[in-house]
Order: structure tokens, then sequence, then C-alpha cells
């Protein structure tokens, strides 16, 4: 089994700062940039205005101007989770920030625009691994796909959208979704063909409720099998296998590899004003403010070589990810940022909460 390069000391989670372009109202209302991006150092440096000028200045593993392309966000931030993935082990790749701020665009967008090539992180990932598939003559891969979502602590299959309140269970092959749909694909084009489907259901139950969905976390998960076509069964003990526990790896006496990719489109991170939020609005903003509390405990508990305990059974989402967010997982975190100064203060609580992580 190859080594992931995430071996050693690469359990950090990587985090990246993706600013986006302003719109053509935000070009007009701002008066002087609020954002500065350093690419060369991975700095971001945010100017705030008021009775006196305040600067504050945070570093990534990565920082992406609104110029760049969605090639380059997916080069930095997810290319190297795809091909761990590939290897059998579980990876995460994560946007966060405000609504509005660029996550879906990042993670899930298509479009043909006049030849330029705008998709986002889960097509590409699909490419990838259907592309990879297609060149590696010693195996056969089997890819299936999931979409779900989390909206007030309740999972529901995006796929069949009939089942809400899914369970989540843990099994000798580790933590799963009790009853979740696992649709085989085949290439990157039936991959978004079910994103489109979860989303329209996802926008249905979402207009039903009277809702937004931006208030619940989707994910989608890829599950990749490998198996080799030409097996002998080594001489060596089974023992030898660098890892039979949770994060993925060997199916116990077989020559299959099985790796897991969660793609999160995280709910929007913005606190609703205090004013005017009461009923399922405070409901719903307690419970995306209690989930991203919690991831934000567990992935800086995995920075953090002195903690001992880590939350993972707090929230629904933590607890889904656990195995796909420690050990030799690899974690991604996409900081998505807005450039107008009406959104500096989100923007602000993001960079912390991608700091916090790293
Ligand atoms: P979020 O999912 O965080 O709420 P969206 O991805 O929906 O935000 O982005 C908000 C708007 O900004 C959308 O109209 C989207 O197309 C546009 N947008 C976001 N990021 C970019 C980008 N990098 N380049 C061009 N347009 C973008
Ligand atoms: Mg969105």
């Amino acid at each position: 089994r190859p080594k992931s390069s995430m071996d050693g000391d690469g359990e950090r989670v990587r985090v990246t700062v993706r600013l986006r372009p302003p719109t053509k109202a935000e070009q007009r209302d701002d008066e002087g940039p609020f954002i500065f991006l350093d690419t060369d150092r991975n700095t971001v440096v945010l100017r705030r205005t008021g009775s006196f000028e305040a600067f504050t200045e945070f570093q990534f593993d990565g920082v992406l101007p609104s110029g760049c392309q969605q090639v380059d966000v997916y080069n930095t931030a997810a290319r190297p989770v795809v091909l761990d993935v590939l290897q059998g082990y579980n990876g995460t790749i994560m946007a966060y920030g405000q609504t509005g701020a660029g996550k879906t665009y990042t993670l899930s967008d298509k479009l043909a625009c006049g030849g330029m090539s705008v998709e986002g992180i889960i097509p590409r990932s699909a490419a990838e691994i259907f592309a990879r598939a297609e060149q590696d003559n010693d195996n056969e891969y089997h890819v299936s796909m999931s979409y779900i979502q989390i909206y007030m602590e309740q999972i529901q299959d995006l796929l069949r959208p009939e089942s809400c309140n899914m369970q989540i269970r843990e099994g000798e092959t580790g933590v799963y979704v009790s009853g979740i749909q696992e649709v085989e694909v085949k290439s990157a084009e039936d991959v978004m063909k079910l994103l489109l489907l979860g989303d329209r259901n996802r926008a249905f139950s979402f207009t039903k409720l009277n809702a937004h969905s931006s208030r619940s976390h989707a994910i989608v998960i890829l599950t990749v099998e490998r198996k080799a076509k030409n097996f002998s069964e080594p001489a060596s003990e089974a023992s030898d296998r660098p890892h039979s526990g949770s994060s993925a790896g060997f199916l116990e006496g077989e020559r299959v590899l099985v790796g897991k990719l969660f793609l999160v489109d995280l709910a929007g991170s913005e606190r609703l004003k205090k004013s005017g939020s009461e009923g399922i609005r405070a409901s719903e903003a307690m419970s995306v403010n209690l989930s991203l509390t919690c991831l934000g405990k567990c992935i800086g508990a995995r920075a953090d070589p002195n903690a001992t305990h880590v939350p993972f059974r707090d929230s629904k989402l933590t607890r889904l990810l656990q195995e796909s967010l420690g050990g030799n997982a690899k974690t991604s975190l996409i900081i998505n940022i807005a450039p107008c100064n009406d959104y500096l203060r989100e923007s602000l609580s993001s960079l912390s909460f991608g700091s916090r992580a790293m």
C-alpha cells in the first residue's frame, strides 16, 4: 500500500482562502479595498475603518485571489485529497463562509461558458477519479455516490427525499447513515446529474418549509472501491497491513481498497441579527451555530497535540465525518470570503475559523 502524503507530520487540516470577485453592485458601493491578499506569503490582511483604522493579518496554506480560476482552486485545495481517496484513504473537502461568499460556486458550479471551463471541485474530482480509473490497467474501480443534507440536526437523503431523520450508525466498516441511497456512477456526467437531482429535491423541501437551504449542510459522498485484477494472497501476515482500522483501507480478506470522499457545502456561517430572529429562524441559527462550533472544535483538536477530547459526537456533521477528519484522512478546508465592506465582520470571523483549524 502506498504511503499517503499526509503520513508523518501531515495530519494538519489544509486551509485555503478564496476571495470571490465583486459583483457589479459591490464595485459601485465600495470605497476602496478592505482585503489584501499576498499570494507569495499566503497571507490575508483585513483593513477595518471606523473611528480608527485597524489591520488584521492571517496566514494560510494557500490564498486564492478573486482572479483565480476554478482549476487553481481544484489543484490547491482538492486534488491531493482526491488522489489519496484513490489509494483507499478517506478525505474531506469543505467550503466554509457566509451565505453569498462563493461556497456553492467553488464546489458545484458547472457552466459551459463560451469554451471556458468554470467547473467546481465536485465535477473536477469526479472527472479525475474516472480518468485515473480508465488509465489503471491493474485495478477495477467501482464508484458510488450519495447525497444528503443536515438541517436542524436531521439527516435527509437528497436522492430519496422521503427518507428524512436518518440515523448514523457504526458498523464493521465504520460510521454510516442507515438506509442511505448509494447510486453507482460511471462518469462525471452521472455525478452531475445526481447532484442536480439532489439540488432540486433540496430546493423543493425548503420551499415547502418556507426556509432557506443556506441553513443546511449539503454533503456529497463519493465511495471509490479499487479492486486488484490479478491478485494472489500475499505470503506475509495480514497484520502487516498498515491500517486495518476504521480509516478506510482494505476490506478484510479481500483485494479491495475503499476510500470515501466527502464534499461538504457547509451552512452559511453568518450570525443572525439578534433582533427579529424568533421561532424557526432562531432554532435554525442555533443549530447551524452548534454544528459549526463543534466542527471548529474537532478540527482544532486535531491541530492541537495536547487535546484529549475531540467532541465528534456533539453534532451530526462531525459524527458523520469522524473517520474522515482525523487519523489517515486528509482534510481540506476552503474559507470563502466576499470582497465588500458590508461583509467584513463575517469575513473576519471566517478567517479566524480557518486559522484556528491549522
Ligand atoms: P454561497 O454558496 O457561499 O452562498 P454562491 O456560491 O452561491 O455563495 O455565490 C454567490 C454568488 O456569487 C453566485 O451568484 C455565484 O455565481 C457568484 N460567485 C461566487 N464565487 C464566484 C467566483 N469565484 N467567480 C464568479 N462568481 C462567483
Ligand atoms: Mg450556497
